[in-house]
């Protein structure tokens, strides 16, 4: 298998690319070459992550949007049935806490939320216990497996794109977790966003943050962060902060949060360049045996620094804000 030959510090081959998604200039230069070493899905082929000269945006190009069924085969992680365990546990005790805490401000008694790639609807479930006013909830999601369960457990089910939903009504709490990185106009999504957010609503977020210590660690070599080539723009603190604010949204709370997957793959696919572990279509980097125990690690690692200093993944909590 041909390896490939990461940019070095300082190399700035004059490639063309589109202008930047966040802020339409056009200057880069070419941050990482990678492949799919996660799922194997598109074999040896290299994909381009420039980075945006001006606002530090790092984002694939081409790419590869008519081929979404190939890059999210069937075993895909979020497709799967969801994980149980301690470690999962806390997870849902944490996520509980952080909805509280955004919702405190929404008025009323009986709030409609929008989960956008919520699959079964398990997140809206955790909402639901989190804040019971909770009552109505619809998932957006591209996998048609998961809209039966949705749907048993009292979901509203639109199987495709956020790009292509839409709804006359208006929802208070939209969750975004993890999501914002695999579409192709964030921006775009951002404004739908705020035309599907009441007035009092909030927009909750997960996003990669690049401007982080393994993501400079792991840049030559692959960084988990980019989960190639499922991840197409990757922001930091400050852009994101922009690309909100020109969405007509607003930043209420911005912190930062353990990155423990993208350490983990980061680290799983170094042992695998090195001969040590095996990863491959039918053993992909989220099913390997090491991958929980390294999770685990690298989250309470993350968890004791991320006071202290920027994890690879920001936490948002947006409003609507002026046009
Ligand atoms: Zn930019």
């Amino acid at each position: 298998m041909k390896e490939v030959t990461p940019p070095s510090e300082g190399t700035s081959p004059n490639l063309p690319a589109s202008p930047c998604p966040v802020c339409a200039r056009g200057e880069h230069r070419l941050w990482a070459i990678a492949k799919d070493y996660e799922y194997c899905t598109t074999g040896d082929e290299e994909f381009l992550y420039f980075e945006c000269r001006q606002c530090k945006t790092i984002y694939l190009d081409p790419m590869p949007v008519d081929r979404l069924g190939v890059i999210y085969p069937e075993n895909y992680y979020s497709f799967l049935k969801r994980p149980s365990g301690l470690v999962h546990k806390l997870k849902g005790l944490l996520d509980r806490r952080v909805f509280q805490e955004a919702m405190t401000n929404i008025q009323g008694n009986a709030l409609r939320a929008l989960d956008v790639g919520g699959g079964t609807g398990w997140m809206l479930n955790a909402l639901k216990e989190a804040d019971s006013r909770v009552c109505e909830t619809q998932v957006v999601d591209l996998d048609p497996k998961a809209k039966a369960q949705a749907e048993n457990d009292g979901h509203r089910y639109f199987c495709g794109r956020i790009e292509d939903f839409q709804s006359d009504e208006r929802f208070h709490v939209i969750l975004a977790l993890n999501l914002i990185e695999h579409v192709a106009d964030p921006l775009a999504m951002l404004r739908h966003f705020r035309e599907l957010l009441t007035d009092d609503g909030v927009v909750i977020l997960k996003t990669p943050n690049v401007d982080s210590i393994d993501a400079r660690l792991f840049r030559t070599s692959y960084w988990g962060g980019l989960h190639c080539p499922r991840h197409w723009v990757l922001f930091n603190d400050t852009s994101i902060r922009k690309g909100i604010q020109s969405s007509g949204l607003r930043v209420r709370k911005l912190c930062f949060t353990q990155g423990a997957p993208f350490w983990t793959w980061s680290t799983l696919i170094a042992l695998r360049r090195s001969g040590i572990v095996r990863i491959d279509k039918e053993r992909p980097v989220m099913q390997h045996p090491l991958h929980d125990l390294l999770q685990a690690l690298f989250a309470g690692i993350d968890f004791l620094r991320a006071p202290f200093s920027k994890t690879s993944q920001m936490f948002l909590v947006l409003e609507r804000g002026p046009r």
